[in-house]
């Protein structure tokens, strides 16, 4: 007997969730009232799930995610062994998704589900990335603004795949698309990186970002940092390069500067001070020196994270939801 194969949902929703126990169920009241909605009016009866990534959440979390795929299947959850990041969170939802399109989110609401039909609309014009690019970003902080908008310039700035500013991870990603997020190999997953590399019919919808309704933020801006360094090493090999340009000029500049002080000498014959524009000199080099071995660093220590070749994330348990898709 053939068992025909279970009918894939339109919409797979996956949410990276760390410590947010009073997040879960009100974020399930309005995004499945919304999906249901949509599928209505769809009119295929075509089908949804939430996928709910637990990423070594230390308070009830899990606990609320049990409780909302016993109310409603549809709900279902994976709970990594610790903490991996939102990035390594959102590649196992992506991995663990069925759906025909699967869109990520965060829990916090500051994304609204309601554009997700706007969204899907996108898709049935045939577009395969649909983004969500925050009209402003007034619900953020003034240097948190900043320190974004710098991020975009200089990632863009760096790197041949342009990453849309102002686009978090919300967005909608067509099954083919998720394929190939799915293949890329490496450990290090700048997501917004990866997206933009990958291509395909990408636009935009435009929606007002709202504050976060419960919890706290889980990125300080060390986190954001490390985000960035990720983003750029990971897009971008022009901060390895600039250095043997740097270090070109300043050769050609010696070369000069030391022609100069010979014929100076003939001319004028020795002169013994010099002394401030020598520590100046061995200062500059010595910190420009240590600034690029740094950077080598940063790269050779990325090279070694990835030929470890460990998981991206480990999941410990599986809330109705069923391994390898
Ligand atoms: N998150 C996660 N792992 C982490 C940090 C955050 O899964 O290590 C989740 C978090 O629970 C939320 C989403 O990522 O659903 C976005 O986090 P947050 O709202 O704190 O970020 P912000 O909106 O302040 O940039
Ligand atoms: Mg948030």
């Amino acid at each position: 007997m053939e068992i025909p194969p279970s009918p894939s949902p339109l919409i797979s929703v996956i949410v990276p969730v760390k410590d947010e126990e009073d997040a879960i169920l009100p974020f399930v009241a309005r995004v499945s009232a919304i999906l249901d909605m949509l599928r209505e009016a769809d009119g295929s009866a075509a089908a949804w799930e939430i996928i709910f990534i637990d990423d070594g959440s230390s308070d009830a979390t899990l606990a609320a995610i049990l409780s909302a795929n016993a109310a409603d299947p549809r709900i279902q959850g994976l709970s990594l062994s610790r903490n991996f990041g939102k990035e390594a969170a959102l590649s196992a939802g992506l991995d663990n998704a069925r759906g025909r399109t699967v869109i990520p989110i965060d829990v916090d609401l500051q994304d609204p589900p309601e554009v997700i039909g706007e969204m899907l609309d996108r898709w049935r014009e045939g577009h395969e990335v649909v983004y969500g690019v925050r009209r402003n970003r007034m619900t953020d902080s003034l240097p948190k603004r900043l320190t974004a908008d710098l991020y975009y310039r200089a990632h863009n700035w760096l790197s041949m795949d342009k990453i849309p500013e102002h686009a978090g991870d919300f967005r909608l990603l067509d099954r083919k698309v998720v394929e190939v997020i799915k293949r890329m190999p490496e450990r290090n997953r700048f997501m917004k990186g990866l997206f933009a590399w990958s291509g395909f019919r990408q636009t935009a919808v435009e929606y007002d970002r709202a504050e976060r309704e419960v919890g706290t933020t889980k990125f300080n801006y060390w986190k954001l940092w490390t985000l960035a360094i990720d983003g750029i090493t990971s897009a971008s090999t022009v901060p390895l390069r600039v250095w043997s340009y740097l270090g070109g000029l300043i050769a050609l500049f010696a070369l000069f500067y030391a022609v100069f002080l010979m014929v100076r000498t003939l001319l004028f014959g020795v002169d013994v001070a010099g002394y401030p524009s020598m520590m100046v000199a061995i200062l500059f080099l010595g910190g420009v020196q240590l600034l690029s071995l740094g950077i080598l660093g940063e790269y050779v220590g990325r090279i070694l994270v990835e030929t470890k070749h460990r998981p991206i994330y480990i999941v410990r348990q599986r809330i109705g939801c069923e391994e390898g898709h």
